[in-house]
């Protein structure tokens, strides 16, 4: 995109905010930062003088912007309806046209597009070959100031992929967007997806071929690269016959329902599972539920469909937490940007998890199960992390 047509975008949406700060209250940057320029109200203010041209983007300015997590929480609290997402894709993209590429979330998003080629996928089958040898769990990873218990890849990475799985009373067809993490990382979770879809009626496709959905491009201001992602994906979709499209991460489902332009609903997994008239029976733990920020603030799932599904689970107790919306402090490269906020949110988050109780901390984001694996692993050992789906699948046998 252009310099100008980037402007024009920015001035529209940054006109809109009111400055009334109440995105300062849900921000999870902002304790951190604690000046301005830590949440959604003073990013926007100084994304609207460098537009105004009052000041230049330089690197200080491009770190503002950096120090947001992008949960988009402000988003949904806003009683303006800011569209602030639009406004630091656009900001980002100015940020590298201005003073030049960001090395290390040129990196990341590398190593995203690595693992969905077909050399990448051979390199993360063969790695989780060996990394079965050693069994399931997380690996210590020692990062410059600190460590961080990262998953191996799953025993057969892509292993779902380009199959259809029946279910004996097909009610409707759905196409599972499977994502980077469950593909790699979280196999397991994308089985009991298929088993749990099957067991209310649906047929689910996996496609054989579609990459990384581009959210953490254009998150990044990589629109191009977002664009070559999306319309590779919808080819592929063009090769199958489905009803809806199927999610367990809701920041692909987000991308998909806001930004790839298509007419089919996107669903998350638990908003057709609750809807069910099906129980299942649970082994008497006590849970918690730890809500996505993109689950809201982007699929716009109301957490009442995942609090519905937990409790089709007899037998088992619910504890909500205090914090149980707030952010976890993952955010894709915002953790690897900002260790020691991550850090700090995660902690902060876990310390809430304790104090519930529970035995297992329950979430239906990938992203989240990373992070709050790492989190319970530094801070609360009792206490599992588990994938919505599979506590639901579980508990289905
Ligand atoms: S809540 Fe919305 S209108 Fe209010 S300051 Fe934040 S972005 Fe602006
Ligand atoms: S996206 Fe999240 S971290 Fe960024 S300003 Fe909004 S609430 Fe704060």
């Amino acid at each position: 995109m252009e310099i100008k047509e980037i402007l024009e975008i920015a001035q529209d949406v940054t006109e809109k905010c009111i400055k009334c700060g109440l995105c300062k209250s849900v921000c999870p940057t902002y304790p951190y930062i604690m000046e301005e320029s830590g949440y959604a109200r003073g990013r926007l203010t100084l994304a609207e003088m460098v537009i105004k041209g009052e000041m230049p983007i330089n690197r200080e300015i491009a770190e503002k912007w950096d120090q947001c997590a992008m949960c988009r929480r402000c988003e949904w609290i806003c009683p303006n309806d800011v569209e602030y997402k639009k406004i630091l894709v656009q900001v980002r993209e100015l940020q590298e046209k201005s003073i030049g590429k960001d090395y290390l979330k040129e990196l990341g998003l590398k190593a995203l597009n690595f693992l969905q080629s077909s050399v990448g996928r051979k390199v993360v089958k063969v790695a989780g070959k060996l990394g079965n040898l050693t069994g399931e769990g997380e690996i210590k990873v020692r990062l410059p100031g600190r460590v961080k218990f990262v998953p191996k890849p799953t025993a057969k990475p892509f292993e779902i992929r380009g199959k259809e799985f029946k279910s004996e009373k097909e009610k409707g067809r759905l196409l599972f967007f499977t994502g980077c993490m469950i593909d790699v990382f979280y196999g397991k979770t994308g089985k009991n997806v298929i088993k749990l879809m099957n067991k209310i009626g649906y047929t689910v496709i996996v496609p054989k071929d579609i990459k990384c959905c581009g959210a953490p491009h254009l998150y990044s201001g990589n629109e191009q690269a977002f664009e070559t992602l999306k319309n590779h994906n919808l080819k592929e979709f063009n090769k199958y016959t489905f009803d809806a499209i199927v999610v367990a991460c809701p920041t692909c489902g987000g991308a998909l329902q806001e930004d790839y332009g298509i007419s089919v609903k996107v669903y998350d997994f638990a908003e057709l599972f609750s809807k069910e008239n099906i129980y299942l029976r649970g082994k008497g733990e006590k849970v918690t539920y730890h809500v996505p920020c993109h689950s809201y603030s982007a699929m716009k799932v109301d957490e009442d469909v995942f609090y519905g599904s937990i409790r089709k689970v007899k037998g088992d107790e619910l504890i909500k937490a205090e914090k149980a919306k707030s952010c976890c402090g993952f955010a894709g490269l915002f953790s690897v940007k900002n260790p020691e906020m991550s850090e700090k949110i995660l902690k902060e988050k876990i310390d809430d998890f304790k104090s519930t109780g529970a035995d297992i901390i329950l979430t239906s984001c990938p992203g989240c199960v990373l992070q709050l694996r790492d989190g319970t692993l530094k801070h609360s050992k009792t206490q599992q992390v588990k994938h919505l789906a599979d506590y639901l699948a579980e508990n289905m046998d």
